[in-house]
């Protein structure tokens, strides 16, 4: 495997894969690697793909300071995984060569209502921020395919969002959320999480289950009601959301529709999320 700190080596390595007709296949992260991150390097081997991971953990999209300092920071494993699976190359930028001109914002995204709920509500400027970095990694890297998780459905969709505001012709993959078999989905965040809150925290997984066979029965407010007492009663200490949305704009949830249920709740200081697809 390659490792890129900086742009211009991997520019010059970038147009020597041009010339020999490859296609880059791109992950992005901000590193503490698990299975789920795997996964999508994986899929971006498939096909014949040279395999980009970038691992950079950007100031600019967290919008609690202390979530940011106590991020896991795992690179020396990061490496070892990333080569165990035949990864190509790991870029891994320092916060000055990403934004060599500070990382204040300079580009304001028009993400509409995208940005005004979930995630975009309870992490103000977050999505802003998501975007921020993926435009420059993407300038940078230039793959042909970027892979993203399931696991983050909302940025999935900003993503979506922010391919079409760069009018730009890389194709956005999404692929499945990988969890343990507690039903967990995996995270970085999980590594801030005791062996019992771990236990604690499956509660999501069965709380979203639960709710797709009340889904056309119950009203959507008691739904979330019940929801919420689940996973406090669970041992969660505050929720900020669990609920069905329309599928396809995050809008209220219509009977017959598409929906997914989007979930995200704090075990002590560390705030998880996750998602369940459910089809009409
Ligand atoms: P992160 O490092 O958390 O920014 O995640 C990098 C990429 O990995 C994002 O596209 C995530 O959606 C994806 N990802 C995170 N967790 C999982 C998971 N459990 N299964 C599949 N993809 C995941």
């Amino acid at each position: 495997m390659i490792i890129f700190r900086t742009i211009l080596p991997y520019r010059k390595w970038l147009r020597e894969q041009r010339s020999q007709g490859k296609s880059i296949g791109f992950v992005p992260t901000m590193g503490a690697l698990h299975e789920g991150h795997l996964s999508l390097l994986r899929a971006a081997g498939n096909n014949g793909q040279t395999t980009v991971c970038s691992i950079f953990v950007n100031p600019t999209q967290f919008n609690d300071p202390n979530d940011f300092k106590l991020y896991p920071i795992t690179t020396e494993s990061d490496i070892q995984q990333l080569v165990s699976i035949g990864t190509d190359v790991l870029f891994l930028p320092s916060v000055e060569e990403m934004y060599p001109e500070g990382a204040i914002q300079q580009t304001y995204f028009e993400l509409g209502n995208l940005e005004n709920i979930f995630e975009g509500a309870f992490r103000p400027g977050h999505f802003q921020g998501v975007c921020q970095v993926v435009s420059r990694l993407l300038d940078i890297v230039a793959p042909h395919n970027i892979y993203m998780g399931q696991k983050d459905y909302q940025q999935c969709m900003v993503i979506a969002r922010l391919l079409e505001l760069k009018q730009s012709a890389i194709s956005l993959k999404i692929m499945p959320t990988l969890r343990e078999t507690s039903g967990l989905a995996m995270s970085s965040r999980n590594m801030r999480l005791s062996e019992e809150e771990r236990k604690k925290a499956t509660a999501i997984w069965r709380t979203m289950n639960e709710m797709v066979g009340k889904l056309s029965s119950i009203p959507v407010p008691d739904l979330e009601k019940e929801a919420e007492q689940k996973l406090l009663a669970a041992g969660f200490d505050k929720v900020d959301y669990c609920t069905p949305a329309d599928a396809t704009t995050l809008g209220p949830w219509q009977p017959g529709t598409d929906a997914v249920i989007l979930c995200a709740a704090f075990m002590g200081k560390v705030r998880l999320i996750d998602n369940l697809l459910v089809h009409a």
